[in-house]
Order: structure tokens, then C-alpha cells, then sequence
């Protein structure tokens, strides 16, 4: 240990390395981690530039002590916990824009960026990014990094990132896409060779730490506007999601059932207090009043265009069976959910501070997110529901949304717990019991795939040739699987 942070010391300057156990514990979870789990890292640094990233990286090598990259540390399926301890290498400093270029839509940034912060200068630019319903102070990088899920411009595709700069064990600093040329610039994912920034994707930090990425940035238009349609069920929902993204006749759309717009209304407040209807034990049927759900769907862009659009939107909901909520009647009915889509799907903001303050109070999200073709959605949802009905307590509600013209849709199931985790810890324990070994079925039935899943070596096996490539290729980067270890798949 003490030759661990001399040599740490001999590349950062005291005060961005700790081994202070009161700074370690902060480290040691995040809100998915059952009481009792936490891990214990022996050391945090704090690097500002690529080159003490790498310094860092070769000590840990040298010394076969594992480091866990951590862009601001706001996943919540427990992605970034340093299960087997060592290093965690805290980006937070390296939050530097780095490039705005309007002119060919991309941005080069680094991973402490915020959202808050990388929305607000894009603003002034009259762009947006790539926007989860994440919490603001989280990271786009560690986010795309991780695909995006409630994405904002899912009409596009999911995969924001163009090029990346990554620090690797043994092939040191890598650049993807366009950048891997000194000259050609940070524009593009693809050139003429295989495409490495998909290897980067989804790989939790077990291949390298990313220290930098560029990524797409959108015009926001002459108008920008919130449509929301109220549906009795899912099915007419999801066809009207599939025709509009096909259609190109909105950036985005997602649905929303009941529970989660009052959850919604709930953030909006600020109130730690469950509405009383929100616990009813009959879940699938909404309270006098409310509707089932509601799609909400961001268009923008050219005016007469946008105005086409709606007019185009609000015709195919009718043809569906569903209803035109005016903007006007939402914000009088259901004022803390209409502020919270507008927020997001027009002004572009994390509209999320609610929900930060009630999860630490004591509130957990248990989610489940699958990514599925549009048919089996409806089925997997019918099959979440049967589960929920036997195994969870109220209350629990999904969204759902499309993606890439509606190749793929996500959907979003969330089990509410309420209660502290100390007193919920069995029924936590019981959730994650059960969230173990739903996606084998869901693959098996369905072939839905769970997303930002931890690690299960038979999940991992599950995809043959594949797998074993991506062992060969983790040999070439990190042979001594120092890389956030215990993680995925090493
Ligand atoms: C209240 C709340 C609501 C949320 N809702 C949503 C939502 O609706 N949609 C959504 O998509 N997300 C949501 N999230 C999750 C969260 O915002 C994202 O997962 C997040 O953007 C990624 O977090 P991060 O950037 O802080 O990465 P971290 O939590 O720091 O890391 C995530 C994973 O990526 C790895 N990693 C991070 N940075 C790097 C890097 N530079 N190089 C290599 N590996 C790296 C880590 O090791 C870890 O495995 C929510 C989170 C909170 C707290």
C-alpha cells in the first residue's frame, strides 16, 4: 500500500490522492448496493490530464491492483462500485468542452462534464445533445458511454459517440473513429478501417478509461414543442410511437404509464409522501380521472414543418384510439407531470432534482431495463406485469420508448421501494432474487436483452464466438484484468 501511493504520488500532487477511509466509504456504493455490500477501494485519485491518466493506469498494472473509472459516479446499478477494491480513478477534474463545432454537429468533451453544464452551452448555441431522463450532474460521456436510456433523440439512433481518446493497460492511448487519424478530426465514427468505438461502448470500464469523446450534437429549430397523448393500454401505444419515429414526424417519444406521471407530480413537489392512490394494490388500473398513460413526444424544428407534424401526430393517435391532451388542460390537471415533460422534451433540462433528494431519503428505484423488438415488448410487458402482480409490493409502473426508427424499444420497469433499505433489505434482497434470473427468460422467450446488468459469467456465456473474441481482445488490452474487475465478463 505504501508503495502503491508513493508511486501514485510521484505522478499527482498530494491533494488528488486519498486514502482517507472517510473519503473511501463515499466510494464504496451507490444506491444499488444492498446494506451490508459496501466495497472498500484502497485509494482514489483524481487526475486532470490524459497523461497522468495513463501514469496511473501503468502503476496499477505494475502493481496488478484494480481500478474502477468513475465519470461523476451516478449510475445506479452499482456499475462503478470497486467490487474487488484498488484504484478508483475519479474523472470528476477532467470536465474541460473542448470543441463546439455547430458547423459539422459534434462536440469533443471530456468525461466529468455535466449534463447541466454541456445543455446550458449548447443552448447558447442553439443545439441540444443526446438527453437521458438521467440526473443533471451526470455525465453525457459516462452515460453514452453506457447507450442512453429515455433518450431525447432517439429519431436519430442510439449511439451518440462519434470518436473517444481511451487510456489502455497494455496498448496505452488509443483513438477511435475519424480521431485515430492525427489530421482528420473528431467528426465521425466510421472511416475505412473496422469501427473501435463500438468496442468501447458498453464495456463498463473493463477495456479502458475514456478520457475523451466527441459526440452528436442537434439543431433545436425554430420551434420546439410537447405533445402529449393519453392511451388506454400499451399496444395502441406502441403502434403510435413505431408510426411517428418511422414517419420522422418527432425527434422523440416515450410512454409513460399512470404511476409514473404521479411519480412525476411527486418530484415536481419535492414531497417524500406517496400519494395514497399510487399504493393501491390493483396497479395496471389507473385512479378515477387519470389516464393509463401518456405518450409525450418532442418535435422541432422548422415551424410549418413542426406545425405538419402535429397535425400528422395528433391524426395518427385518433386512428389508435387515443386522445389529444392540449398542453393547456395537462398543466391545469396534472401540473407536476406536464412541468416535468415539458421541462425535459422542450426546454431540455434534467428536470431531476426531486427525484435525487427522495432517493436519498431513502426511496429506491429497483429498475429493470430491456431492450426488445416492438411486438415482444407488448408481450414482455404482459409477462413483467404477471411477476409484479405476485412477487412486488405497489408501487411499480414502466415506460417505454422507441429507438433507431423504431427498430428497438426499451423498456423501463421500476419496482418503488419504499422505506429505507435497512428496513426493506429483505424485500430488496428478494427484488434482486428475482431481477437474477429474469434475464434468461426474457432472452429465452422473448429474446429481450437486460441492459446494465452486473455481472453473470452465464449471461456472458450465452453469446458463443462472440464472447470468446472479446476475452481474446480484453487479453490484448488488460492480461492482468486490472480494469474494473468482477465487473461484466472478466
Ligand atoms: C436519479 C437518477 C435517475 C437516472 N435516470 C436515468 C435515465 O432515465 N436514463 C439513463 O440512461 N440513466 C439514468 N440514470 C443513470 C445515470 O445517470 C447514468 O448511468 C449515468 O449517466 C452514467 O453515470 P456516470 O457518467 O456518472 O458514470 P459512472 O456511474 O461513473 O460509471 C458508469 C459505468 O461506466 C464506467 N465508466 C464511467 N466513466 C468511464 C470512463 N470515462 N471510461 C471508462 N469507463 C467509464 C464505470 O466504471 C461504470 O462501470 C439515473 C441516475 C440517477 C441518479
Amino acid at each position: 500500500m505504501n508503495n502503491l501511493v508513493r508511486a501514485l504520488s510521484s505522478v499527482l500532487p498530494g491533494d488528488r490522492i486519498s486514502h482517507d477511509e472517510a473519503v473511501l466509504a463515499g466510494y464504496g456504493a451507490d444506491s444499488a448496493t444492498p446494506p451490508g455490500s459496501m466495497a472498500r477501494p484502497s485509494v482514489v485519485v483524481l487526475p486532470s490530464t490524459v497523461e497522468e491518466v495513463l501514469h496511473i493506469v501503468e502503476i496499477a498494472d505494475r502493481f496488478r491492483i484494480p481500478v474502477t473509472p468513475q465519470s461523476r459516479s451516478s449510475n445506479i446499478a452499482g456499475m462503478a462500485v470497486p467490487v474487488q477494491g484498488g484504484i478508483v480513478v475519479d474523472l470528476r477534474l477532467m470536465d474541460k468542452i473542448l470543441e463546439v463545432n455547430t458547423d459539422a454537429a459534434y462536440a469533443v468533451i471530456e468525461p466529468g462534464v455535466t449534463f447541466h453544464q454541456f445543455a446550458r452551452v449548447l443552448r447558447e448555441e442553439g443545439f441540444f445533445c443526446h438527453l437521458p431522463t438521467a440526473a443533471g450532474g451526470s455525465s453525457p460521456l459516462g452515460n453514452y458511454l453506457m447507450r442512453p436510456s429515455g433518450n431525447y433523440a432517439a429519431k436519430w439512433d442510439p449511439d451518440p459517440i462519434t470518436s473517444l481518446e481511451v487510456v489502455t493497460p497494455r496498448r496505452g492511448i488509443i483513438k477511435t473513429g475519424s480521431a485515430s487519424f492525427e489530421t482528420a478530426g473528431w467528426r465521425s465514427r466510421y472511416h475505412c478501417f473496422p469501427d473501435l468505438t463500438g468496442l468501447f461502448t458498453c464495456s463498463y470500464g473493463t477495456l479502458g478509461i475514456v478520457t475523451k469523446g466527441a459526440v452528436k450534437i442537434f439543431e433545436r429549430g425554430e420551434e420546439e414543442r410537447l405533445l402529449l397523448t393519453t392511451f388506454d393500454n400499451l399496444p395502441p401505444a406502441i403502434e403510435y410511437m413505431k408510426r411517428i419515429i418511422r414517419g420522422n414526424l418527432a425527434e422523440s417519444v416515450t410512454f409513460w404509464t399512470w404511476g409514473w406521471n404521479m411519480f412525476h407530480e411527486m418530484m415536481r413537489s419535492k414531497s417524500e409522501q406517496i400519494p395514497e392512490a399510487m399504493l393501491k394494490p390493483d396497479q395496471m388500473t389507473p385512479p378515477p380521472g387519470i389516464p393509463f398513460g401518456i405518450a409525450s413526444a418532442r418535435l422541432n424544428g422548422y415551424r410549418e414543418v413542426v406545425q405538419a407534424q402535429e397535425r400528422a401526430c395528433i391524426r395518427i393517435a385518433r386512428d389508435l384510439g387515443g386522445n389529444h391532451l392540449e398542453n393547456q388542460e395537462a398543466s391545469e390537471r396534472y401540473p407536476g407531470c406536464y412541468g416535468y415533460l415539458h421541462d425535459y422534451f422542450v426546454e431540455g433540462v434534467h428536470p431531476k432534482p426531486g427525484e435525487e433528494s427522495q432517493i436519498r431519503a431513502g426511496l429506491h428505484l429497483a429498475g429493470c431495463l430491456i431492450s426488445a423488438e416492438p411486438s415482444k415488448v407488448i408481450e414482455i410487458e404482459r409477462y413483467m406485469r404477471a411477476i409484479a402482480e405476485k412477487e412486488f409490493k405497489p408501487p411499480y409502473f414502466y415506460r417505454v420508448l422507441p429507438y433507431s426508427h423504431a427498430r428497438e424499444f426499451f423498456l423501463a420497469f421500476v419496482v418503488y421501494v419504499t422505506g429505507s433499505l435497512i428496513e426493506e433489505r429483505e424485500y430488496v434482497q428478494h427484488l434482486k432474487g428475482i431481477y437474477g434470473n429474469l434475464y434468461r427468460e426474457l432472452l429465452r422467450r422473448f429474446g429481450g436483452v437486460m441492459f446494465r446488468y452486473r455481472k453473470d459469467p452465464m449471461f456472458f456465456g450465452l453469446t458463443g464466438t462472440y464472447g470468446s473474441l472479446l476475452r481474446d481482445i480484453k487479453g490484448l488490452l488488460d492480461p492482468n484484468n486490472i480494469m474494473n474487475p468482477g465487473m461484466l465478463m472478466f
